[in-house]
C-alpha cells in the first residue's frame, strides 16, 4: 500500500521546499522528495555559493581600490582552497537548516528519486507514495554542447568542486552565468576570456547594460572572443584548446567552462505515466501552475518560466495558498520580474528594454538615461562607470523598463521594482526627493 500524503512536492529544491512548508503551515500531510542534499540548485551549487564567490572578488576590487583611500595595503596573495572551505561550511549549515525546517513543519523527507507510476502514486526506489495534489519541482541541469571533447571542461556545477583556482580560464557562453563566474574568477585572479557565440555578452538584456558590462570585464582584463562556435575541446601537453568552426584555435587553457544554458530535469520522472505533458522536458502548466492532469503542478525552473529562486518560490507558496489556504484564484504574476546579474559591476534590472519597448510601443517611447562615475571611484585608481536607463511609454510616462549597471545596483533595484509594479509614472519619480549622495538618486532626478 502507498504511504498516504495530503501533498507530495518532488525536489527539495527552492519551489519544492517553499510549496511543501506553505502546505504543512495549512496543516496538509506533505511529504518532500529529494535524493540529493536539500536546497536544491540555488543553495548547493547556484544563488548561495555564487554570491560568495561574488563577495570574495568584490573584496580583492576593493582592496584594489582601498590605497586611493590612503590604505598602505597589497594584495598578498588569496586561499581559494580556504575560501572553498569555508564557503562548503556554510552550504552545510545551510542543508542543515533546510533539514529541521522540515522537521519543524513535520513534513517528511523521503530521500530518492521519485518516478510516476500513475498521475497520484510515485515509486521512490521500493517506496510508494500517493497524494491527491503532487508538484513537480525539479529544476534543472547545466547544459553541455554536443562536440567531441566536451568532457574536458566543466560546468558551473564544477566550478562549485574546483579545489583550486585554474590561471587561464575560457567560459564558453554569454548569458548570467558566463559573466558572473568570469568575474568571480578574473577578480580572485584567473586569466579569463569569454567566448561567445554572438557579437556581444548579455544579449538579451537592454543594450546599454551590455555593451557597459563589455567595457567593464575588458577595463578588469577579460578578453571576449565573439562569433564564436565551438566545434571540439582538445587536450594537449599546455592545457586544453578550443577549436571554432571557423577554423580559430583558442588556448591553451587550465579551465574550460560550458555556460551555455539549463536543460529541465525531467527526463527521468515517468511523466508519461502520469499523462503529464512536457516540451523539450519543460513542463506546460497554465497561470496556475496546473499541468494537463488534475491534480499535478509544475513549478520553478522546469516550467522554463523565469529560472530565478525568487519564482519558484513565489510560484510554490502561492500554489499552497491555492490547494490549501482558501484562496481559489492566487497565483503567480510573471511580469516584471526584476532581476541581479552579479557581474562587477553588478546589474539590475526590471521590465521591458528600449528596444522591446520600441517594437511593442513605437514613437510612444521616451527614454531617460544617466551615465557617470559614482563618487566612490572619485579616489579609486581603477574607475568604473555606472550607466542607468528608464524606459517610459505614453503621455503619462509610465516606467516600463528600469536598468541599472554599478556599484550598488543589486541593493538598489528592489525598491525600484516595487514603484514600478505599483505602475509609476515618470512624474512619480521625479517628485521622490533623492538621497545624497548615492548613486540611487540619478534615477530620481533624470531630465
Ligand atoms: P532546484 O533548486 O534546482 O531544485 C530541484 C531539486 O529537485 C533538486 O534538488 C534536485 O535534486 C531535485 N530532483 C530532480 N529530479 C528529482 C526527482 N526525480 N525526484 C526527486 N527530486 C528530484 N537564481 C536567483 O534568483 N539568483 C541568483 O543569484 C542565482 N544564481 C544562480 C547561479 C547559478 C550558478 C545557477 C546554476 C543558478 C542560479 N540561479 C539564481 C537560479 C536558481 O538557482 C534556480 O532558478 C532555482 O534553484 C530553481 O529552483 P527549483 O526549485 O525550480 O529547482
Ligand atoms: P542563460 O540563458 O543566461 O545564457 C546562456 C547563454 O549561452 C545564451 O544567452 C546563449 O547566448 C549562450 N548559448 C546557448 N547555447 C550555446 C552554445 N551551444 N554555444 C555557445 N553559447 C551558447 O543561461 P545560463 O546558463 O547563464 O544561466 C541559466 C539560468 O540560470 C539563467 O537564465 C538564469 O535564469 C539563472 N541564473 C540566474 C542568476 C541570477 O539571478 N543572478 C545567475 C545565474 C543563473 P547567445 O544567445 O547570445 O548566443
Amino acid at each position: 500500500m502507498p504511504v498516504q500524503y495530503d501533498y507530495i512536492a518532488i525536489g527539495g529544491g527552492s519551489g519544492g521546499l517553499a510549496t511543501a512548508q506553505r502546505a504543512a503551515e495549512y496543516g496538509a500531510r506533505v511529504a518532500v522528495v529529494e535524493p540529493a542534499r536539500l536546497g536544491g540548485t540555488c543553495v548547493n551549487v547556484g544563488c548561495v555559493p555564487k554570491k560568495l564567490m561574488w563577495n570574495a572578488a568584490s573584496l580583492a576590487h576593493g582592496i584594489a581600490d582601498a590605497r586611493g583611500y590612503g590604505f598602505d595595503v597589497a594584495m598578498k596573495g588569496h586561499d581559494w582552497a580556504a575560501l572553498k572551505a569555508a564557503r562548503d561550511a556554510y552550504v552545510s549549515r545551510l542543508n542543515g537548516i533546510y533539514e529541521s525546517n522540515l522537521g519543524r513543519k513535520n513534513i517528511d523527507w523521503i530521500r530518492g528519486a521519485a518516478c510516476f507510476v500513475d498521475a497520484h502514486t510515485l515509486a521512490v526506489g521500493e517506496q510508494r507514495l500517493s497524494a491527491p495534489h503532487i508538484t513537480i519541482a525539479t529544476g534543472g541541469r547545466p547544459a553541455w554542447p554536443a562536440i567531441p571533447g566536451a568532457e574536458l571542461g566543466i560546468t558551473s556545477d564544477g566550478f562549485f568542486a574546483l579545489p583550486e583556482r585554474p590561471a587561464r580560464v575560457a567560459i564558453v557562453g554569454s548569458g548570467y552565468i558566463a559573466v558572473e563566474l568570469a568575474g568571480a574568477f578574473a577578480g580572485l585572479g584567473s586569466q579569463v576570456t569569454i567566448v561567445a557565440r554572438q557579437d556581444r555578452v548579455l544579449r538579451h538584456f537592454d543594450a546599454m547594460l551590455s555593451d557597459a558590462l563589455a567595457r567593464e570585464m575588458a577595463g578588469d582584463g577579460i578578453a571576449l572572443v565573439t562569433h564564436a562556435v565551438c566545434a571540439s575541446l582538445t587536450a594537449g601537453p599546455a592545457g586544453r584548446e578550443l577549436h571554432l568552426v571557423d577554423g580559430r584555435v583558442l588556448g591553451p587553457f587550465d579551465c574550460v567552462l560550458w555556460a551555455i544554458g539549463r536543460e529541465p530535469l525531467s527526463d527521468e520522472l515517468g511523466l508519461d505515466a502520469a499523462g503529464v505533458t512536457a516540451v523539450n522536458g519543460f513542463v506546460i502548466t497554465d497561470h496556475l501552475q496546473n499541468t494537463n492532469v488534475e491534480g499535478v503542478y509544475a513549478i520553478g525552473d522546469v516550467t522554463g518560466r523565469e529560472a530565478l529562486t525568487p519564482v519558484a518560490i513565489a510560484a510554490g507558496r502561492r500554489l499552497a495558498d491555492r490547494l490549501f489556504g482558501g484562496r481559489p484564484d492566487r497565483h503567480l504574476d510573471y511580469e516584471l520580474i526584476s532581476t541581479v546579474i552579479f557581474s562587477h559591476p553588478p546589474i539590475g534590472t526590471v521590465g521591458l528594454t528600449e528596444a522591446a519597448a520600441r517594437e511593442l510601443h513605437h514613437d510612444e517611447v521616451r527614454v531617460y538615461t544617466a551615465s557617470f562615475v559614482p563618487m566612490y571611484h572619485a579616489l579609486t585608481a581603477h574607475k568604473r562607470r555606472a550607466e542607468m536607463k528608464l524606459v517610459c511609454v505614453g503621455p503619462d510616462e509610465r516606467v516600463v523598463g528600469l536598468h541599472v549597471i554599478g556599484q550598488g545596483a543589486d541593493e538598489m533595484l528592489q525598491g525600484f521594482a516595487v514603484a514600478l509594479k505599483m505602475g509609476a509614472r515618470k512624474r512619480d519619480f521625479d517628485d521622490t526627493v533623492a538621497i545624497h549622495p548615492t548613486a540611487a538618486e540619478e534615477l530620481v532626478t533624470m531630465r
